[in-house]
């Protein structure tokens, strides 16, 4: 018999585990990793696929917490809500929703699951928020010796700088406690500015607004701005125009225009100027967590860096010139978000205020030599990449970019000092 496939979101990692392991419990979590030590064999544990880098892959044992979701209790003072660990984004935001409570920040996208997006360092927009793992309070997880350990600021808490962003690399998570807030209603809206305006006033736009973001485009002077505020205007129902804007336009549409370049790469610089004129005008009112997802069917390659906000605007400039200069063949947005730096030791953003600039290209177009120069120019500006997306190893560099690089090695290597949980791309990638 041949073993089951599993292959990421995008497409672009596969792989055939031996086994894919479904727990219901956390004694069964406990039991897996105890016969994982007894047979010497691995395990890589899986959230929702949705990383573009190969953190998930194995050919050994993959556990998926698929069937380990849902709330498990509120607090008191209903400031933290404790959900198994499998739990989706989107379900997260319904069941606070339903105690009249809500995320802080998300990023734009909620079908991961709250453990897969908190361990790769998943992050939203908006100067005054962290990024998700930010809002981790408690958790606890399954070590590589198959004991169970309780991580707060009053239980382990030594650990909690590591055990929040961990790339699956201490042990399998089971618990996840967040800190809410009160429901609380977004308007979002979606407009077009010029590239030399945005960036000269960054950081009026920034304290402005909650939320702030701009999509770029190559070879095109038009940006798309998404400014989301506070309000205490009524959500509106998803009507007709949400559906045309959200899944005609900017899914169906825009995938029959990523297929007719993908089939001409040569209209690249005239699609993406096309794509920057018909971007998406428009304003929504709705609940939270309902304003921060988005649709997205349209698949393709992505790799991001974490820069130092002081070197955003350097950065990002180059980056823009290097493209007109090069003319690779893309024609997929560019996206800038921009977050407040935490003291998570594995956080892209750690100790410092920080942007987020995404370079995408359409599944099944060459990317490699596109990644290639843009994250040359990362590097150079003292980048971190974000380890859910597509970065080269570098073990000698992450010592001088995470000032707790050997510290987070230390930890891992108490908590699971049989290697259980590093496979071969983990193994590269601590130098191992
Ligand atoms: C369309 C799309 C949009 C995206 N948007 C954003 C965005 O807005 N902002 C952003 O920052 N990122 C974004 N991402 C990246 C994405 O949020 C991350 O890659 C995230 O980690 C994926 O979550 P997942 O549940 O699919 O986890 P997976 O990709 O399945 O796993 C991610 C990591 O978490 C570990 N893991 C999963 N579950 C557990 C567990 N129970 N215990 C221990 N470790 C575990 C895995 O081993 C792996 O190392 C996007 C990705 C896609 C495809």
């Amino acid at each position: 018999m041949t073993n089951p496939q599993w292959s990421n979101w995008s497409g672009h990692v596969s792989c055939r585990p031996t086994e894919i392991c479904l727990p219901e419990t956390e004694d069964q979590v406990t039991e897996i990793v105890q016969k994982a030590i007894r047979n010497n064999q691995k395990i890589r544990i899986v959230g929702r696929g949705h990383s573009f880098s190969q953190l998930v892959e194995t050919n050994d044992i993959l556990v998926s917490l698929d069937k380990l979701s849902g709330l498990i209790e509120i607090n008191d003072t209903k400031d933290e809500a404790t959900v198994w660990a499998g739990t989706q984004i989107k379900q997260l935001g319904e069941l606070l929703f339903e105690h009249g409570l809500a995320q802080e920040n998300l990023g734009d996208i909620d079908v991961q699951s709250i453990a897969g997006a908190t361990a790769t360092g998943t992050h939203g927009t908006g100067v005054t928020f962290g990024n998700i793992a930010t809002q981790i309070t408690k958790l606890t997880l399954v070590n590589g010796k198959g004991e169970l350990v309780h991580i707060s600021k009053t239980e382990n808490s030594e650990l909690l700088g590591a055990a929040r962003i961990s790339l699956g690399t201490l042990g399998i998570i089971t618990r996840i406690s967040i800190r809410c807030c009160p429901t609380y209603n977004l308007k979002i809206n979606l407009s077009k500015g010029t590239w030399n305006e945005t960036v000269d006033n960054l950081e009026q736009l920034n304290k402005d607004n909650r939320n702030f973001e701009f999509y770029s485009f190559p070879y095109s002077e038009t940006v798309q701005h998404r400014i989301t505020n506070l309000t205490t205007e009524p959500a509106k129902k998803d009507g007709l125009t949400r559906y045309f804007n959200d899944i005609v336009l900017e899914n169906g549409f825009f995938w029959l225009l990523c297929e007719m370049t993908k089939r001409m790469p040569s209209i690249s610089q005239r699609m993406s100027r096309f794509i920057s004129s018909a971007a998406v005008v428009t304003t929504k009112i709705n609940h939270s967590h309902k304003i921060f997802a988005t649709v997205r069917n349209v698949k393709f390659n992505e790799m991001e860096y974490n820069i130092p906000i002081e070197a955003y605007k350097d950065c990002a400039i180059e980056i823009k010139a290097k493209i007109e200069k090069e003319k690779y063949q893309v024609h997929f947005p560019i996206e800038h978000r921009f977050v407040q730096g935490d003291d998570i030791w594995l956080s892209p953003a750690y100790k410092r205020d920080s942007a987020y600039i995404a370079v995408h290209m359409y599944k099944g177009m060459p990317y490699k030599k596109y990644f290639e120069d843009m994250e040359a120019i990362f590097r150079s500006y003292n980048g971190r990449p974000h380890w859910g997306k597509m970065h080269t190893k570098q073990c000698d560099t992450f010592e001088q970019i995470y000032p707790k690089w050997n510290d987070f090695k230390a930890v891992r290597e108490q908590m699971d000092p049989n290697q259980v949980f590093l496979g071969d791309y983990l193994k590269d990638l601590f130098g191992c």
